[in-house]
C-alpha cells in the first residue's frame, strides 16, 4: 500500500486531499498540528527523527498561513512565521524523507503555492515571496529527483472556499470575488484535491518541475 504525507490535514484542501488519497487506497499519515508543528525547528526535526525509517510514497507539503497587511504594517513575526511554514518547513520535510524515496527508486512531491505566486495583489509581499520560493523548491527538487523517478511540482490555487478564505474575506468581498472569476465562483476543497491526486498517482509519469494553476480562469483575465 502507497504511503502518503499530508501536511494541514485537518481542514481545507488538505482535509479533501487526504479524503481523496484515502479513498483510492493510500495509507495516510497526516500529522496534527500537536505532532507536527511546522513552524517549530524542535518539532520538525524529532518528527523526522521518528520516522527516520518510513517510506514515503507520496509528500503534499500543503500547510501554509497567509497574512495580508501592506508593506509598512508587516511585523518581523509573521515575516518569520509565514517563512518557517510556507517555505522552510516543506524543504526540511523533503530533506528528510527524499533520501528512502531515492531508495526506492519512486516518489511524487507536491508543494502547494497559491495564485499569489501567480499574479499579485497588495498585501501579499511576504505570502507571495513564500509562495514564489516554493516554486523555486520544486524546480530544483524536480531536476535533482527526476533521475530517480521522483516527480515533483506546485499546484497553486485560486480562491477556494476554506477557512483561509473566510478569514480573509467578508461574506460580501466573497460575492464580489466570485464576479471577478471566470468561472464565477469559488472552488471547492476537493476540487484542488483531485489536481494534486493525480500528479501523485502513478497516472503521471513524466509531468514534473511544473507550476500548475487552478483557478477557474482567474489569472487569465
Ligand atoms: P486552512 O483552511 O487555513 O488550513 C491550514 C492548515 O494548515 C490546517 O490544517 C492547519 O492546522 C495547518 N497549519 C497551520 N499552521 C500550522 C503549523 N504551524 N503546523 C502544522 N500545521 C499547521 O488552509 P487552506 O485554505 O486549506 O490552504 C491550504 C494551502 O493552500 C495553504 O498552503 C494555502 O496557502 C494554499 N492556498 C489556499 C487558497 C485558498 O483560497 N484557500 C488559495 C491559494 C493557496 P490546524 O488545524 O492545526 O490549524
Amino acid at each position: 500500500m502507497r504511503k502518503v504525507l499530508i501536511t494541514g490535514g485537518s481542514r481545507g484542501i488538505g482535509k479533501a486531499t487526504a479524503e481523496k488519497f484515502r479513498s483510492c487506497g493510500y495509507e495516510v499519515e497526516a500529522p496534527t498540528r500537536q505532532e507536527l508543528n511546522l513552524t517549530d525547528k524542535a518539532s520538525i526535526a524529532a518528527y523526522v527523527e521518528k520516522h527516520r525509517d518510513t517510506y514515503f510514497d507520496v509528500i503534499v507539503n500543503n500547510a501554509g498561513s497567509n497574512d495580508i497587511h501592506e508593506i509598512e504594517d508587516i511585523t518581523d513575526e509573521e515575516i518569520e512565521q509565514m517563512t518557517a511554514l510556507n517555505l522552510i518547513a516543506p524543504i526540511k520535510l523533503i530533506r528528510g524523507f527524499a533520501g528512502k524515496m531515492k531508495e526506492n527508486r519512486y516518489g511524487r512531491i507536491v508543494n502547494i503555492g497559491s495564485i499569489w505566486a501567480v499574479v499579485s495583489k497588495p498585501g501579499r509581499c511576504v505570502y507571495s515571496a513564500t509562495k514564489n520560493g516554493i516554486h523555486g523548491v520544486t524546480n530544483t527538487m524536480a531536476v535533482e529527483l527526476a533521475p530517480y523517478n521522483i516527480l515533483v511540482n506546485t499546484v497553486c490555487p485560486g480562491f477556494t472556499m476554506t477557512e483561509m478564505t473566510k478569514k480573509n474575506n467578508t461574506p460580501e468581498q466573497i460575492e464580489e470575488l466570485s464576479r471577478e472569476i471566470p468561472m464565477q465562483r469559488l472552488a471547492e476543497p476537493g476540487e484542488m484535491a483531485e489536481v494534486i491526486y493525480f500528479l501523485c498517482s502513478e497516472q503521471n509519469t513524466y509531468l514534473t518541475g511544473q507550476k500548475i494553476t487552478v483557478d477557474g480562469g482567474f489569472s487569465e483575465k
